[in-house]
């Protein structure tokens, strides 16, 4: 019968008991003839824990280091699980990323699957055993251990099925993909299916639900993915390819992002050779880039607004405090007060007048946006973090989401 790979996350591992569930589950379509190769994230919030427990140490903590630290809590809850497996007598294996053959490249803490060799997880699965392996983590070409960046348990499960041609069940404390985060909007909508071009697109606005780079796997991969709650069995959501007979909406949802830094660098004098200087630096360190915004020159002076995640806030400050130094005209304006808005959809392509609408709803409710910026298939705001609340139920019904 076919392979299967299933991903259960933080939260759905959180406790011994909660992983004697997740065992049952598995254990269940064990019993009905598949193959399982298991991916598992660390037990609830260790990583976060093991990144605190670095910063105690040092503020600026070495990434190879790093690396080696928090690919820890994937460790213990793959031995535990397969504890229990075993102990339930359900013969059972977990590896670590190097064991399974991830194979990453790029700057530690943020690497990226380059290749899997599925060598001796295939073997292990003709053998009958439950192969446990650890979300999040992979081994590069020097020998050290890597991790995917924060949420790669999803991209380490995803690669998997597209090497393994199968599909790919990420289960989490969400029973689905809604049209809205129903923790920002109580009425949202779940959703049965969505297209990987939208997934993508919501997952890289800030839908939390999976991370962006396992949905682009997905999709360039064809693997189809199933998005479920790991203790309920209500129905999740299909992210798969688009369906032209589908009804094409023009908004499928909205997503928002509140981890979000916006830079205002005021007074650059202006010369293309600056501006390029300033998004070189945040470049180099690997700083992703949002939004990105400049005023017309005036007087010989422009100013530049970007946003990017909070998780790069010391990063950036200390690219900033350099670049004040070499050019001593310039302010640096930091607003952590931010929150992107997007609307996703991908009949937005042929649809018009998307924007209008919601440049319309927002004056009517006196919300003013710092920034917008379009995709093919996304419109973004960012707005004051104290609008966000109104935005979304102002936009969620207005598109019936
Ligand atoms: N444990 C890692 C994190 O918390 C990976 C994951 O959960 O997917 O980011
Ligand atoms: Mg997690």
């Amino acid at each position: 019968m076919a392979v299967i790979v299933q991903k259960y996350g933080g939260s759905s591992v959180e406790t011994i008991e909660k992983m004697r569930k997740i065992a049952e589950r598995v254990i269940l379509e064990k019993k009905r003839g598949h193959s399982l190769v298991v991916v598992v994230s660390a037990m609830g919030k260790t990583t976060n824990q093991l990144i605190q427990i670095a910063r105690s140490v040092t503020e600026n903590p070495n990434k190879r280091e790093l690396d080696m630290l928090v690919s820890t809590g994937e460790q213990v809850s793959i031995s535990l699980l397969a504890m229990i497996l075993q102990s339930a007598g359900y013969d059972s294996v977990s590896l670590t990323g190097f064991q399974a053959g991830i194979q990453t490249e790029g700057i530690h803490t943020k690497n990226r699957i380059i290749d899997i060799d599925v060598k001796r997880i295939q073997k292990y699965l003709n053998q009958g055993k439950i192969v446990i392996v650890a979300g999040f983590q992979g081994i590069n070409t020097a020998g050290d251990i890597t991790t995917l960046g924060r949420g790669g348990s999803d991209t380490t499960a995803v690669a998997l099925a597209a090497k393994l041609q199968t599909r790919c069940e990420i289960y989490t404390d969400v029973d689905g993909i809604y049209a809205v985060d129903p923790r920002i909007y109580a009425g949202a909508k779940k959703l049965d299916a969505v297209f990987y071009e939208e997934m993508m697109e919501m997952a890289s606005l800030g839908a939390k639900v999976m991370e962006p780079r396992a949905v682009e796997i997905g999709q360039k991969y064809k693997v189809p993915i199933y998005v479920a709650a790991s203790h309920k069995t209500t129905r999740g959501t299909y992210i798969k390819e688009r369906d032209e007979t589908m009804e094409q909406k023009g908004v499928t949802g909205i997503t928002v992002s509140d981890h979000v830094a916006m830079i205002t660098v005021n007074h650059v004098p202006y010369m293309v050779q600056n501006i390029a200087l300033i998004f070189e630096r945040l470049g180099r360190q690997d700083v992703n880039l949002d939004m990105i915004s400049q005023t017309p020159p005036t007087a010989g002076f422009v100013n530049l607004s970007f946003t990017a995640s909070q998780e790069d806030e010391l990063v950036i400050d200390q690219i900033m405090a350099d670049l004040e130094k070499e050019m001593p005209t310039i302010q640096v304006v930091k607003d952590l007060e931010i929150s992107k808005i997007s609307v996703v959809g991908i009949g937005m392509r042929n649809l018009s007048g998307v924007a209008a609408r919601v440049f319309k709803l927002f004056a009517n409710h006196q919300i003013e946006f710092k920034q917008v910026t379009t995709s093919e298939i996304s419109i973004s705001y960012t707005i004051s973090i104290q609008d966000q609340e109104k935005a979304v139920r102002i936009l969620a019904e207005a598109f019936d989401l």
